[in-house]
C-alpha cells in the first residue's frame, strides 16, 4: 500500500535542508520512499495536506513523565530545594498512577507534534513493580515511539546524596532490572517502537560504582546512556566538594563521555568542558523552559552547536515544566539563545533542526528526525488557515516563531496519532479524567 501525501510545505531537515513548497511525501510500510516537489508519482492512496506545513516528528530527548502528577509545586524553588521538597511525594508512585501519568504527557506531545520520547525515569519507590511497563504500554496505546530508560538512584542522604534513603535502591538489583527490561522490551534496528536506555541519575544521586557498572552494561547490550550533568552553579560546587573537580571531569573520569552518551542540562559547561563534549562526542539534551522555571541558567547553545556538539531539545518533567509542548520548547531554544546572543544567534530553522535531527543524533536514531526516503514516516503537519500563521510569507518562520498551541496531524510510522487536532487512538478528556482522580493521592 502506498500513500502519497500531497500539497503540503514539506520542511525535509535532510543534510542539504531542501525544501518542497508544494511538496509530496510517499509512504511505505512506515517508511517514506521518496520525497520531492514535482510531478506527483502513483499511489494507491492520495491525502490532500491542504496546504499544511509538514515536518518530521519532533523528538523530545528529556523527560519525567510521572511528574504530571505534581505539578506547580516548590514554586520559587532552586534544583536542590525543589528536589527535597519533591522526593517524599514522588514516593508514593505506583504503575496505575504512572501509566495515567504518562498517557497525559505523552499525549501533550504528541498534540504538539512529537513522534519519539525519550522519558527518564529514576523514582523505583520498594516493592513498586511495572513502572516502566506502565510508560511503554501507555506509548503504545497512543502510537508514540519511546525510549524509556531504566534510570536509579543508589546515594542516599546518609551517604552524602540528595535523596531520601528510602528511595535509593541496590547496585544489582538496578543492573539485573534493566537487564530484564531490556530483554523484555528492547527492540532496535530502523522503525524501533520501544526502546530501552540506561540512565542513572545524577552525581548527586548515584555512586561512583553505579555509574561506572552503568555504563559497563549499557555498552555490554549496546545501548544508550543519560544522565542529568551541569544543571545548576550548587551541583557545581557539590561535585567540587565531593569529587574534587567539575562535573564534565568527573564524567571523564568514569569513562562516561561518548558518542553513545547524552546528558540533560548542561547549563554550565566551562570551555574545557565544551571541548571534552565536542571531541568525545558526547550530546546535551537542552530544556531551556525547565532551566528558566528553575532559574538556573541558560544553555550556550550557540557556543555548543560551533564546537560541533550534538543538541536536542526536552520539556523535562512536569514538575519543572508544567507544559510538555515540544513545539514551544523549539521556540523557546530560539528566543533563549537571542537572549544571550542576540537576534542571529539563532535562525527558525536551527531551531527546529534542534527538535528534529539534533534530537534523533542525540539519541542515536539514525532513522528519525528527517523526511528521506529510509526513514521512518514520522511527520507533524501544521494548518496554515488557523489563527497564528495568518501574515506569515515564510510559513516555517512563522511556524516557530508563533508556535501553535496544536498539530493538525501526527503521523508515526505511517499511521496516524493526531487527525484534526485530536488524538486518533485515545480520549483526551478521559485521560485527563483519569489523570486528576490520580493526582489527587499526590496532593500534599
Ligand atoms: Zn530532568
Amino acid at each position: 500500500m502506498k500513500t502519497l501525501y500531497a500539497g503540503g510545505w514539506i520542511v525535509t531537515c535532510d543534510d542539504a535542508g531542501s525544501e518542497h513548497e508544494s511538496g509530496w511525501l510517499l509512504v511505505e510500510h512506515g517508511f517514506v520512499t521518496a520525497v520531492g516537489g514535482n510531478e506527483e508519482p502513483q499511489a494507491d492512496e492520495r491525502v490532500d495536506l491542504g496546504g499544511a506545513v509538514v515536518t518530521p516528528g519532533l523528538v523530545n530527548t528529556h523527560h519525567h513523565l510521572y511528574q504530571t502528577l505534581t505539578r506547580a509545586r516548590a514554586q520559587q524553588a532552586d534544583l536542590f530545594s525543589w528536589l527535597r521538597e519533591l522526593y517524599p511525594a514522588w514516593a508514593g508512585i505506583d504503575a496505575e498512577s504512572e501509566y495515567a501519568a504518562a498517557r497525559t504527557g505523552l499525549a501533550e506531545l504528541a498534540l504538539s507534534g512529537c513522534s519519539t520520547v525519550f522519558d527518564h525515569h529514576y523514582v523505583f519507590p520498594r516493592g513498586r513493580s511495572g513502572l516502566i511497563e506502565a510508560e511503554v504500554q501507555a506509548a503504545r496505546e497512543l502510537g508514540v515511539r519511546i525510549v524509556a530508560s531504566r534510570g536509579s538512584m543508589d546515594l542516599g542522604v546518609s551517604d552524602g546524596g540528595l535523596p531520601p534513603d528510602e528511595l535509593v535502591e541496590e547496585i544489582d538489583a538496578v543492573l539485573a532490572d534493566t537487564e530484564r527490561l531490556v530483554g523484555e522490551l528492547h527492540e532496535s534496528g530502523p522503525g524501533a517502537h520501544v526502546q530501552i536506555a540506561v540512565a542513572p541519575c545524577s552525581p548527586f544521586s548515584v555512586t561512583k560504582r553505579l555509574m561506572t557498572e552503568s555504563a559497563a552494561l549499557a555498552r555490554r547490550l549496546g545501548l544508550t546512556l543519560h544522565t542529568h550533568l551541569a544543571e545548576t552553579l550548587e551541583e557545581d560546587a557539590y561535585c567540587l566538594e565531593l569529587y574534587g573537580c567539575t562535573p564534565v571531569e568527573y564524567l571523564a573520569d568514569l569513562g562516561w563521555l561518548g558518542g553513545d552518551v547524552w546528558c540533560a542540562h548542561c547549563v554550565h559547561l566551562s570551555a574545557n568542558g565544551i571541548a571534552d563534549f565536542a571531541g568525545s562526542q558526547t550530546g546535551v539534551a537542552h530544556c531551556p523552559t525547565s532551566n528558566l522555571r528553575l532559574g538556573a541558567g541558560v544553555a550556550p547553545v550557540r557556543q555548543y552547536l560551533d564546537a560541533g556538539i550534538r543538541v536536542g531539545l526536552g520539556v523535562d518533567g512536569s514538575a519543572s515544566n508544567e507544559r510538555s509542548d515540544l513545539l514551544f520548547e523549539v521556540k523557546q531554544a530560539l528566543l533563549v539563545a537571542r537572549g544571550r546572543g542576540g537576534p542571529e544567534a539563532m535562525t527558525a530553522r536551527e531551531a527546529l533542526r534542534l527538535g528534529t535531527r539534533g534530537g534523533a543524533s542525540v539519541l542515536g536514531r539514525g532513522d528519525i528526525g528527517s523526511l528521506e526516503p529510509g526513514k521512518c514516516a514520522d511527520f507533524a503537519a501544521w494548518r496554515t488557515d488557523g489563527l497564528e500563521l495568518g501574515g506569515a510569507d515564510d510559513l516555517i518562520a512563522g511556524l516557530v516563531f508563533s508556535a501553535p498551541h496544536r498539530v493538525d496531524r501526527l503521523v508515526v510510522g505511517g499511521e496516524d496519532v493526531v487527525r484534526g487536532g485530536a488524538l486518533v487512538r485515545a480520549d483526551e478528556t478521559e485521560i485527563a479524567r483519569n489523570h486528576r482522580m490520580q493526582a489527587r493521592r499526590f496532593a500534599t
